[in-house]
């Protein structure tokens, strides 16, 4: 998946785009410059041509509005009425001797654009790159939404279906047996797993619910002042319990002088849960440091695990919205938790980063202002 502001937003280089005209002349001339740009180039001079060669889907329609057969108006209209070809890319080019109206009418009837020529070859291409730009920004939040519904259908599916099994095995056991001789040591171990399983879906569905929040910026802040130092300390012990499940130690390196600021406590304890969790997670069974620190206009957590660490190209990308690095492949993984974490931070004022050697471990550092106010 493409993070934004990477090559998901520039137009495919070798997109393919449909130049109908029936001027031989000006055909010609637009086919040549589009080649040039590097585009790859298909023809039609006349309506019906335009209609056969579009269900091929090319990426952009050049339509000229003036066409010996049908005009370009219900060109237009006609691929946005078939289930195959509704959604392409269209804009109209036409003279500026044409009315007002029919430029209306033609964007009325479902063009994409519409431009008027004689345009500055530059001015076109430019043009044609901004109308990709949005159809491919548009295509890679669907792509990003697909892929992640069938991750998270996955996801979901997994503790529901051993819960399921275990479920059924108890019902199975208490109905069986005479209500005297229930076997509770078996039902309980039914019963036990399935009781984590329900966890487990209620951490995945959180999740989802702070995306969308997340997502949709309705993530609002709780803030009063509070001490960090404090704070953190008070989480340790939940942390430690945690952690102490799989057999890994966390040390913490807390100052001895509070530090104030003002944040959600609610939301902060979320980062360090997420934090903590994924060193836990890819830390290698190592021991993982929590380290709070006073740096001039700054508060620090400094979050340091020994595991498999994070490959420079992924250290950007996992703070994006699903996505996770390739070299852990842990199922139980949306991709989601550092994204929540980084949207959090962001809207505290503060910043997050990752420095990280693979195989060495990675440190994850969150800076908050403290000298905010509760004006978020
Ligand atoms: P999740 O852990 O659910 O996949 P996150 O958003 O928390 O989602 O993390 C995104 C990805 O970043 C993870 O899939 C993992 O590949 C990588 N990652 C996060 N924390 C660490 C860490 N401490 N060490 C190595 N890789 C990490």
């Amino acid at each position: 998946m493409n993070a934004p502001g990477h090559t998901g937003e520039r137009p495919a280089p070798k997109a393919t785009i449909l130049n109908v005209n029936d001027h031989p002349a000006t055909l010609y001339m637009v086919s040549h410059m589009l080649r040039m740009a590097g585009y790859q180039v298909l023809e039609a001079s006349t309506g019906r041509q335009a209609l056969t060669i579009a269900a091929g889907r090319p990426d952009l329609i050049l339509l000229d509005v003036h066409l010996p057969d049908i005009d370009g108006y219900e060109v237009c209209r006609r691929l946005r009425a078939n289930e195959e070809t509704q959604d392409l890319l269209i804009a109209h080019l036409s003279a500026v001797s044409v009315q007002r109206e029919d430029r209306i009418r033609g964007l009325a009837h479902g063009a994409d654009a519409y431009w008027t020529t004689p345009m500055e070859e530059e001015e076109l291409l430019a043009n044609i790159e901004a109308l990709l730009r949005l159809q491919g920004r548009a295509q890679n939040a669907v792509r990003a939404r697909d892929e992640f519904l069938s991750v998270a259908a996955h996801e979901l599916k997994t503790p529901l279906t051993a819960l399921r099994l275990n479920l059924e095995r108890a019902l199975y056991l208490t109905t069986r047996a005479p209500s005297d001789s229930v076997p509770k040591p078996a039902v309980e171990k039914s019963l036990s797993p399935a009781m984590r399983q329900i966890e487990r879906l209620q951490l995945l569905l959180d999740a989802l619910l702070d995306v969308s929040r997340v997502t949709s910026h309705r993530l609002r802040l709780d803030v009063s002042a509070m001490d960090l130092v404090e704070f953190v300390g008070e989480m340790a012990l939940r942390l430690e319990a945690q952690a102490r499940s799989v057999g890994v130690t966390l040390e913490f390196e807390l100052p001895h002088e509070p530090i104030i600021l003002f944040g959600d406590r609610l939301r902060l304890e979320q980062v360090l849960t997420n934090l903590v969790t994924n060193a836990i997670k890819y830390g290698a069974g190592r021991p993982v440091r929590i380290r709070v620190e006073e740096r001039p206009e700054w508060a620090a957590i400094l979050v340091r695990d020994q595991g498999i660490g994070i490959a420079p190209e992924d250290q950007a990308r996992i703070f994006g919205r699903f996505e996770r690095a390739t070299n852990s492949h842990q199922s139980q993984s949306l991709g989601l938790g550092l994204y929540i974490t980084r949207e959090i931070v962001t809207a505290h004022g503060g910043t997050i980063s990752v420095t990280s050697t693979l195989g060495q471990g990675s440190t994850f550092q969150v800076l908050l202002p403290l000298r905010r106010t509760e004006r978020y």
